[in-house]
Order: C-alpha cells, then structure tokens, then sequence
C-alpha cells in the first residue's frame, strides 16, 4: 500500500474513535482532503483509495491541477480566501462548494456570476472563532447578520459554517474555538432563515480533528496527515497580505 493510502486508513481509524468517544455514527464525519500544494498524482491516489472529497485553497492551484484530475471522479470544495476577482475561474472549474465565504462582497459578486450562469451554488460560511487577525472568516457577532444578507442571495445555498481553530497545543482554548462555532450554528439555526441549512460544520483538521469530531463536526479538513508536511508555510495561505 502507498503512503496515502495508508495514512488514509489510519485517519480513518481516528475519525471512527472520536466519533465512539462524542458517541456519534462515524457516518456522520464527512473527510475532505486538503490538497494545498499536493501535485496532482498523489492527490490521485488518495481517490483511488476511495476517497471523494477535495479542496483546494488557492484558484491558482485548483487551475493548475484541474486537467489532471477532471477524469477521477471526486468533488471539490474550496477553503481559501476568495478574492472577487477570482470568482469566474472558480466557477469554471467545477467549484460545488465554496466554505470560506466571508463577507458580503463575495456573496454579491458570486450571485452576479452565477445568475449569470443560470446556477446555484453551496456555501459555508466561515467564522473567526480563534480571534487570530492572521484568519480569515466572519466575527461571530456578526455571522447572524452575514447569514441573513447571503440569504437574500438566490443563487448561493447556505449549508452551515467553517471555521480553523486556534493553532495551540492548549486543547482547551483550541475546544473553546470549536464550542464557539456550534453556538453560532445555534444562533443562525435559531433565526430560522428561510433557505438557510445549519447542518454542516466544517471543523477541525490534521492536528485538532478528534477535538472536533467530538464537538460537531460533520467536515475535517485534513491536509498534512494524508500527504505529509507542507513546503509552503500557512501563513502563505492564511494572511490577508502574503
Ligand atoms: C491546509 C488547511 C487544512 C489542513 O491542515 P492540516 O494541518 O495540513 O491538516 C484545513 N483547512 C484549511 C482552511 C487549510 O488551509
């Protein structure tokens, strides 16, 4: 068996013993790869490994890696900051969810494009539960009223929310993040938004997973565990001017 494949089932493993101690069905834990910087060929065999769901946090790499991968079945999801102007390529290349929306703008621009297009799209919202400035994401005062202005959108599908926790070794402050999100799913779910879905909660990924898992989640989003460590840096990922 590949590399991949092996830490695959070993996630796997872990997902299913986390899910037993937040006594939940491990049916209920969705897991996304997260292929930042994987070429191509790896990431294929994580999905002939029988995995399905991928995502990508830069446009640029979703392009680059797109022809190499449209004949293997899976589905994509994108986890990166959105600029506006990127909106049309990520259309383009078969985007079905995007979990990172974060502001109005991008909702706006991701509605023109896709009346445009005559489509519809899955979103998440994604909320600052660390209160890291280096993070993307909505405050969680204000991801009530962001659910409610996407909702008037007719194009976008709210779905639930994302979130990254804070990177500690505290498991507590780390837990509090993941707490905090469920509380803002509770929130929005309590507003009973018409054409607002609270059901997913995209949390957790290679280190802080089985925190989530018992917290909620019903996505992680596990990148190094699968593929091994990064030669980028996240903060090339992650901050507003990287
Ligand atoms: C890279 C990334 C992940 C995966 O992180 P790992 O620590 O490599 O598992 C999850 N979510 C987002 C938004 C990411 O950018």
């Amino acid at each position: 068996m590949n590399d991949v494949a092996l830490h695959i089932q070993e996630i796997l493993e872990r997902i299913e013993k986390a899910c037993i101690a937040g006594n939940r069905s491990k049916d209920s834990v969705r897991l996304l790869l997260a292929t930042k910087t994987v070429a191509p060929e790896r990431i294929k065999l994580a999905l002939e490994a029988g995995q399905t769901l991928i995502a990508e946090n830069k446009v640029q790499e979703l392009k680059e890696k797109y022809e190499a991968l449209k004949d293997v079945p899976h589905e994509n999801h994108f986890i990166g900051h959105l600029q506006t102007n990127k909106v049309k390529d990520i259309l383009k290349y078969e985007v079905q969810c995007v979990q990172s929306l974060d502001r109005i703008e991008l909702a706006e621009k991701l509605h023109q494009r896709l009346s445009t297009e005559g489509r519809h799209l899955d979103v998440l919202l994604q909320v600052n539960t660390s209160g890291e400035e280096s993070k993307f994401g909505v405050h969680p005062d204000q991801a009530l009223a962001l659910a409610k202005a996407v909702a008037a959108f007719s194009t976008l599908r709210i779905k639930g929310l994302m979130t990254i926790g804070l990177l500690s070794a505290d498991a507590v402050q780390v837990r509090k993040c993941f707490q905090l999100l469920r509380t803002v799913q509770g929130e929005i779910a309590a507003a009973a938004i018409p054409g607002v879905e609270m059901k997913e909660l995209s949390m957790g990924m290679s280190g802080d997973m089985d925190i989530a898992i018992e917290e909620g989640a019903t996505i992680v989003r596990v990148g190094t565990a699968i593929f091994g460590k990064r030669p980028t840096p996240d903060s090339f990922y992650w901050n507003e001017n990287a």
